[in-house]
């Protein structure tokens, strides 16, 4: 039969795995089995949602070592797998996980030289294995062939897939007696001269390794087990010693012993969130994460609970230490898996997690949610608002947390989902600003890291009644407004913030600790000079008509022309009036429903430049000081990150300037 091939980005994870020198290769068996408790879950909920009378109270995995034939064979009743479904999952990478490997080795392998022989994996390869699931293919560490038989659901049909690597995989049909699931049958490699792959056929290591790996799998992995027992025999004797445990020496009979072949469940089947907080680690808490979750980083945190009271429910829930590429778009899914008493009932509830938090992935198992509720009936239920209220009050414990002892993983948090309680904020019409408005990171320009706004606040200058902050593009467009100069200068702290939501989701804070957030570029900017302020009055009074002068000059184009002194050495700069400011109308000029709403623009102009003695020379010559007016308000354009209103026109009054 033709040999199909494996998808390109396959193969060369496939390579990996054949060519491994990985030393952790028993990895194989935890992927495997949690594949098919995958396979069985899906099932499960199949059975469950189809209403369907066939019960799912035989799940289980099987565990078949074939010393004779070299053969270790991992067996579930599950869900299975249609002839198309063998070709396409099991001939491409289909593993988020697994595709996250593959992109973190490009990434990892770009930066490097490339290694002197070609075939040996580099170091680092052998170190992600380790951090990554690898899914199926990790089988290839130990088998240099491998079938799955297997036949879906509701099928009559089987098929087996076949393959001994690189060259390629055959798909026949094939028969499959026992109903629905999969059989996959790895054909150890030989013995080497430092690893023996038999030893995966030995009893001791199955146990071993089903124990360390899988033992929270929720359904029994069973193997036939030969054990040595002593015989049970009657003894007539009348003396009261327990004979099985050897105590009498009184001679009748010798204890006898017999070997006996049983089956037994292997991994203690309770779920990790039942077990002892004080028992586990928190490895078996990252292993469990990132093999639920398909990450393939651990998580910065988690949050085991067991809660009682008004409702009662175990939770573990897990704080992911990257953002999902898709984590702010529609498509990305939300929600925590629901278990009642043990029995999944929801893969995704979403009412669980308020919309800011969606980033954290877990479970909830409740014993007073039933089993067959619906939907609908799950939305209005008062239990689950309940419960959904406490995991709210603990992830935000826990942040808080993270914030005061270990402020390093925090920021690596808040850079990763930082944009999501900002959202939090805004789209709540600051309803949730008490509860979020303390998790809050901003760059401080003076201290040049991340600061809470109540750092900040407990910082302020001597007589400083407001905070301040400054948006922009980036950092750089900040620190090049003349407003930022002029109040760095003073020796003010300033906030900066360059993210599109952050002076919306500013508004809906009503201050921090009873002080306004200011904008740099606000006219009335309280900065307590009384002398300066006086100065400027009396200047504005001075050049009324000038100033009136410009703004007819700049034709409606803004609302007001005035002197500041906060314009450090530039000659002029924009800053606007009412509740919308320059960079608010930017954010909103690049949304489709935007509509183009506009900031109130007021043209500031620097009493102490030269260019202010240049303008007040050409006060009576109309054409001069609409071109002056003109060059400003463009510069002071510029320097705000707008655009142009008439390019041409700029260029030619400057041209003008140029030649004179
Ligand atoms: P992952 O399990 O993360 O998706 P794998 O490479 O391990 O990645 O497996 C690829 C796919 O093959 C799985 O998503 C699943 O659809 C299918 N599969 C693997 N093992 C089984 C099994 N025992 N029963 C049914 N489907 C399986």
């Amino acid at each position: 039969m033709a040999k199909k091939q494996f998808k390109t980005e396959s193969k060369r994870l496939l390579d990996l795995m054949i060519n491994s020198v990985y030393t952790n290769k028993e990895i194989f068996l935890r992927e495997l089995i949690s594949n098919a408790s995958d396979a069985l879950d899906k099932l499960h909920f199949k059975l469950l949602t189809d209403n369907s009378a066939a019960s799912s109270g035989n799940l289980e995995i099987r565990i078949v070592p074939d010393k004779e034939n070299r053969t270790l064979s991992i067996i579930d009743n599950g869900i299975g797998m249609t002839q198309d479904e063998l070709e396409t999952n099991l001939g491409t990478i289909a593993k988020s996980g697994t595709l996250a490997f593959r992109s973190a080795m490009q990434k990892k392998t770009e930066g490097e030289e490339a290694s002197e022989d070609e075939n040996a994996p580099a170091a680092n390869e052998l170190e992600v294995i380790g951090q990554f699931g690898v899914g199926f293919y990790s089988a290839f560490m130990v088998a240099d062939k491998i079938t799955v038989l297997s036949r879906a659901y509701g099928s009559n049909e089987a098929n087996i897939w076949e393959s001994t690597g690189l060259d390629g995989y055959t798909v026949s049909p094939a028969e499959k007696a026992d109903g629905c699931g999969t059989v996959i049958t790895l054909h150890l490699k030989a013995n080497g001269e430092e690893e023996r792959f038999d030893r995966y056929l030995e009893t001791y290591t199955l146990r071993e390794l089903i124990k360390k790996y899988s033992d929270y799998i929720r359904y029994p992995i069973k193997m036939m087990v030969e054990e040595t027992r002593m015989k049970e025999h009657e003894c007539e004797c009348e003396c009261e010693h327990d004979h099985e445990d050897g105590e009498c020496d009184c001679e009748h009979k010798e204890p006898e012993y017999e070997t006996v072949t049983e089956e037994q469940t292997l991994n203690s089947m309770v779920p990790l969130w039942r077990r002892n907080k004080a028992e586990l680690t928190d490895e078996d808490y990252n292993g469990f994460y990132t093999d639920k979750f398909h990450d393939y980083e651990e998580p910065l945190a988690h949050i085991h609970s067991c809660t009682e009271g008004g409702v009662t429910y175990n939770s573990i829930l897990f704080i992911p230490a990257s953002a999902p590429y898709n984590y702010f778009s529609k498509n990305y899914k939300r929600g925590l898996q629901l278990y009642s008493n043990g029995v999944m009932i929801m893969e995704s509830c979403e009412d669980l997690l308020p919309e800011y938090f969606g980033f954290v992935k877990g479970l909830v198992d409740s014993s007073d949610i039933s089993l067959n509720i619906s939907r609908e009936m799950l939305q209005q239920s008062r239990q689950l608002r309940a419960i959904a209220s406490g995991l709210k009050k603990k992830i935000k414990a826990e942040l808080e947390k993270m914030l005061e002892f270990d402020r390093e993983k925090y920021e690596k948090f808040f850079k990763a989902f930082g944009l999501s309680l900002k959202y939090g904020i805004y789209e709540s019409y600051g309803m949730e600003a008490e509860n979020l408005k303390d998790l809050l990171l901003y760059k401080s320009a003076k201290e040049d890291k991340l600061v809470t706004l109540k750092e900040y606040a407990a910082r302020l200058m001597e007589n400083q009644t407001e905070i301040y902050y400054a948006c922009g593009e980036s950092e750089e467009m900040i620190k090049a407004l003349p407003q930022y100069k002029y109040l760095i200068g003073k020796g003010y702290d300033v906030l900066l913030m360059t993210e599109n939501v952050d002076e919306f989701m500013l508004r809906m804070l009503n201050g921090y600790d009873g002080k306004p957030f200011k904008s740099i570029t606000d006219n009335d900017i309280n900065i307590q000079d009384e002398d300066e302020k006086k100065a400027l009055e009396q200047k504005q009074t001075e050049h009324a008509e000038l100033l009136e002068a410009v703004k007819t000059a700049l034709d409606g184009r803004v609302k007001e022309v005035r002197l500041s002194a906060r314009l450090s050495d530039s000659p002029a700069a924009l800053t606007s009036e009412g509740p919308l400011s320059l960079e608010m109308e930017k954010v909103l000029a690049e949304m489709p429903m935007g509509g183009g709403a506009k900031a109130e623009r007021v043209l500031e102009l620097n009493p102490d430049h030269p260019v202010f003695e240049a303008l007040s020379r050409v006060k009576d010559d109309e054409a001069m000081l609409a071109s002056y007016a003109g060059i400003l308000y463009g510069q002071a354009q510029l320097l705000a990150g707008l655009k142009l209103d008439d390019p041409t026109k700029f260029a030619e009054s400057l041209n003008a300037l140029l030649v004179k």
